[in-house]
């Protein structure tokens, strides 16, 4: 069975689903089975509540900061269970950070802006930019939901709004001429553009 805790560097993430509604040219669950201290990431079946509540209740959370909605799929392909797993990590772990790395189609995939229940769990919202332009974003992230570009930005400035600290990520794989007109859509949306590494 998949883990769904698991560590990787510093942090502690959540591997709730593998559903997505994008198939990234460069996903890593494309090329490896797991990272971190996860052998496998793959569910055989998508976790229900009880498997989460299980697997939290287990995990010592002693010295990390920061628990990460982050796997191999989107977390908000399984919005209720992403709620009830924040809602319940805030009332025993209240110090922990609860951060939500998304691809930013939550709210296209659950037909209704989901940014205001998202900002009452979530402390920090990391979404998933991958490219300068409408036509490079659906060239690389290759989303099933139409207007899927859009969504992403919509969902971005609606974050900005309600949860400080948002930002919008790009991988270093860009040419810097692509990252200078990335950080521009991202400022557009009155957000900061952080660079990740490619690992
Ligand atoms: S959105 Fe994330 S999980 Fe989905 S295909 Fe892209 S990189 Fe992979």
């Amino acid at each position: 069975m998949a883990q769904i805790l698991y560590t990787y560097k510093d942090g502690v993430y959540a591997n709730l689903t593998n559903k997505c509604n994008c198939r990234c040219t460069f996903c890593i669950r494309f090329q490896h089975d797991g990272i971190g201290d996860a052998p496998t990431l793959w569910h055989k079946v998508n976790p229900t509540w009880n498997q989460v509540k299980k697997a939290i209740d287990a995990f010592d959370f002693t010295g990390f900061q920061e628990l990460v909605f982050c796997g191999y799929g989107e977390p908000t392909c399984a919005l209720p269970l992403l709620e009830q797993t924040a809602r319940y990590v805030r009332r025993l772990h209240p110090r922990l950070n609860l951060r939500l790395n998304t691809n930013g189609l939550g709210s296209l995939e659950n037909g209704r802006d989901i940014v205001p229940e998202l900002a009452g769990l979530l402390d920090s919202v990391s979404i998933s930019l991958n490219a300068p332009d409408e036509k490079e974003y659906n060239r690389v992230t290759k989303p099933t939901l139409t207007g899927a570009y859009k969504a992403m930005l919509d969902f971005a400035k609606a974050c900005k709004k309600s949860i400080p600290d948002t930002r919008m990520t790009v991988v270093d794989v860009l040419s810097p001429e692509d990252i200078e007109k990335s950080r521009k859509v991202a400022a557009s949306c009155g957000i900061k553009l952080r660079v990740r590494k490619f690992s």
